[in-house]
């Protein structure tokens, strides 16, 4: 088995990276600890969560939508490589270990992912989010909770509406039925952009009593 990225052999083939290729992953600067964007404050949180705190509590991304994950990702999506969804897990897992020795931030209790319509589901076969996040929980020996959420059909094409428009309709979507009192959730996704999809379940969460919502994403982009 060799590195996906450089080719070299792995020394641990079940890795799928090899750590020279995990250390020269383009790292994000100085980001926000709650929505994961760069910001120039001297503080942890930026400006937009200041003026307007998400409904998560923090949000830990493995890196921005650019070469080299944006290949492996394309690469997944298509080819539904196994080892390639390992090793994208593998790094989301070791960008949540990283913030949890530098900041301690908590151990969560049960694991989560975003939710795709069930017609999106079968036509595709797979969730991205969810093959990602089960082996996250197995390496945290934590309960994963695929179903936590209802996810309801996407009834208008979203590209044109007005950008507050698409919040709000997002926010209809997800739907949770279960009792999550006192419970720190970690939700997974690949890929987060505007934050409307994770806001509006991060709140459905709380609104299920979770104390927190810790987002685990491969990449944080704003485009
Ligand atoms: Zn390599
Ligand atoms: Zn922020």
């Amino acid at each position: 088995m060799r590195c996906m990225l450089c080719n070299m052999p792995l020394y641990l083939p079940n890795h799928g990276i090899c750590n020279q290729c995990i250390k020269n992953l383009p790292k994000l600067d100085k980001v926000c600890y709650q929505c994961g964007l760069p910001h120039s404050l001297a503080t942890d949180i930026c400006y937009r969560c200041r003026e307007e705190k998400p409904y998560w509590d923090e949000l830990v991304a493995v890196s921005d939508y650019i070469h080299p994950l944006k290949k492996l990702i394309h690469h997944f999506k298509f080819n539904q490589r196994i080892e390639v969804n390992m090793a994208l897990a593998r790094l989301m897992f070791l960008a949540w270990y990283q913030r949890r020795q530098s900041l301690g931030i908590d151990k969560p209790d049960l694991v989560t992912c975003v939710p795709l319509h069930h017609i999106r589901y079968w036509s595709r076969g797979f969730n991205q989010a969810q093959l990602l996040a089960k082996p996250i929980a197995k390496w945290l020996n934590r309960d994963f909770a695929p179903y936590l959420l209802a996810r309801k059909h996407q009834a208008v094409d979203q590209k044109n509406l007005s950008l507050e428009r698409r919040a709000l309709n997002v926010e209809k979507l997800f739907s949770c039925k279960q009792n999550l009192l006192n419970k720190s959730v970690m939700l997974i996704d690949d890929i987060v952009t505007s934050g409307n999809t994770i806001n509006a379940i991060s709140k459905q969460l709380k609104n299920c009593g979770a104390i927190r919502v810790q987002i685990i994403c491969l990449c944080r982009t704003v485009l």
